[in-house]
């Protein structure tokens, strides 16, 4: 492929910006498919430093932490307070031993959850333990209609699970059991692999509390903090994941817009979620954020700043669009299908993955959620749509 490379891709600079008045733009390395470095911001004020998503975790990511302070004259103690855009390791890795140094706080809205239990997801209607319900596709109690209010209906159980996940056997036992949960569009014995499965055991097991940040200071739409001297409004932005926000200073314009609106790439967005329609929920705070007045910068997790985010809000939603006329396209020569054979002919053969069919689902439930799809079992318990 010849395409000309994405700005997301970059390699990390080691070198430092100034992007506004105090807010330092400071590249950290990431290896992630599609993504060359992730930019954490320094807000800087008389008391330190605030900085916004820093970065995996890891020892590299560490030193070059600490580099971009040091060129900025600041050290990780200097660090008052860690803001995580969503729950994403590249973006929320680092901020574990910035709290062991710092005693920062740690901001993250109120729905932050990484990992969790097997079948957390909005298919089944529980957080937490359903038993293969998911053959159920289609009954009348799977239509719910969606809107970001799920969001606040699945906060009890976010709650449930979080206290539950305080227990080791208890995440043992969920890990065990999302060995055994096939993907939602899969059917029946199509399990994670022995890999993936021991990944997740390894991970329930020991690695949660050196990986994920305790989370000292939860938020939620409306919030303001005041960072680099300034008043910031938190703004839900769900869809890319359930619990993304962005950061909105009115006063100079600035718009930290995290994964939500990203310069030349648009965000993955996945079917297994705690959203009903992921799809919806991105499309509704992509209006909302091209709908703020007054936005003169774009501060973006992944690529440079830029100045237009309602435009880059529009085109990206204008991309969905267009890949659900393809999606009817494709079902129009192919007829009924699966989703991964929807994937196949949607991405290109270097894309496939679960990753791939994660984002074909997303698009198929939309339809479905609103009523342009219709979808069944097929005999092998896989999820095949009619459009
Ligand atoms: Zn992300
Ligand atoms: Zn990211």
């Amino acid at each position: 492929m010849s395409k000309p490379r994405r700005q997301e891709q970059e390699e990390a600079s080691e070198e430092i910006t100034e992007v506004a008045k105090d807010i330092l733009r400071m590249q950290l390395p990431i290896m992630l498919p599609g993504l060359g470095h992730v930019n954490m911001y320094a807000l800087v004020d008389d008391d330190g430093a605030a900085v916004i998503d820093p970065g995996l975790p890891g020892e590299s990511t560490w030193n070059a932490i600490t580099d971009r302070l040091k060129q900025a004259g600041l050290e990780p103690r200097h660090i008052h307070t860690v803001f995580i855009t969503h729950s994403h390791p590249d973006h929320f890795g680092g901020a574990v031993r910035i709290h062991k140094e710092s005693g920062a706080r740690i901001v993250a809205h109120r729905a932050f959850h990484f990992g969790g239990p097997a079948g957390g997801h909005k298919r089944h209607g529980t957080g937490g333990e359903h038993d293969g319900h998911a053959h159920g596709h289609g009954d009348g109690d799977h239509h719910v209609e969606a809107s970001v209010d799920d969001l606040v209906a699945h906060m009890e159980l976010l709650e449930r699970d979080r206290r539950r996940a305080q227990n080791p056997l208890w995440r043992i036992r969920s890990a065990l059991k999302r060995m055994t949960t096939p993907a939602p569009w899969r059917g029946r014995g199509e399990t994670a692999s022995f890999r993936e499965g021991f990944r997740f055991l390894a991970y329930a097991t020991f690695g949660r509390s050196r990986f994920v940040p305790p989370v000292t200071h939860h938020v939620e739409h409306g919030d303001v903090l005041r960072l680099a001297g300034r008043e910031w409004f938190v703004q839900h932005t769900p869809g890319h994941t359930a619990d993304h926000i962005c950061l909105h200073d009115p006063d100079t314009g600035a718009f930290l817009s995290g994964d939500h609106v990203l310069p030349s790439i648009t965000p993955h967005i996945g079917g297994v979620s705690y959203l009903a329609d992921p799809l919806k929920s991105f499309f509704y705070s992509l209006d909302r954020v091209g709908e703020i007045q007054g936005v003169e910068l774009a501060l973006p997790a992944h690529g440079h700043p830029f100045d237009d985010l309602a435009g880059r809000a529009q085109a990206i939603k204008e991309h969905h669009h267009e890949r659900l006329d393809e999606i009817r396209g494709i079902a129009r020569e192919i007829g009924r299908a699966d989703v991964n054979s929807f994937m196949k002919r949607l991405f290109r053969e270097r894309s496939w993955g679960e990753m791939a069919e994660s984002e074909t689902y997303a698009h198929l439930e939309h339809m479905r959620l609103e009523g342009m799809a219709e979808a069944h079992r097929d005999d092998k318990g896989r999820l095949v749509y009619d459009i």
